[in-house]
């Protein structure tokens, strides 16, 4: 039966359901369609990078820093990306961003915290 390789379209002989000339066709036909789900990964990891690099921007070598939450988004936070959320003792939602995490303070300032990086120690 002649079939046609969706990959590189070349025809070849081969069983009804086989859909590629060769292992190798089928590999890259694969890694392509890895690639094409990673660039909607892509857009996400971007928002949360940049998040990340905001922060780090704005608190330095500082520990626990008050921002006005225009700061953030002058800087283009995007408050909806996070990595995580973490409820501390007091009942206070802390939005994680990688090694940082940032609480509501008030209707205009965010709280940002700079995690303890004794985790990190072991790896
Ligand atoms: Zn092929």
């Amino acid at each position: 039966m002649k079939k046609t390789c969706i990959q590189c379209g070349l025809e070849f002989k081969g069983r009804a359901d086989k859909r590629f000339c060769s292992i190798l066709c089928k590999n890259q036909y694969n890694f392509q369609k890895r690639r094409g789900t990673k660039d909607e990964v892509k857009e996400i990891d971007g928002y949360l990078h940049r998040n990340r690099e905001i922060l780090s921007t704005l608190m330095g070598e500082s520990k626990k820093e008050m921002f006005e939450k225009i700061v953030l988004e002058r800087a283009k936070f995007r408050f909806e990306y996070h990595t995580g959320i973490y409820l501390n003792k007091e009942g206070k939602t802390y939005h994680l961003v990688y090694d940082f995490a940032w609480m509501e303070f008030s209707n205009q300032s965010v709280l940002v915290v700079r995690k303890s990086s004794s985790s990190k120690t072991r790896t």
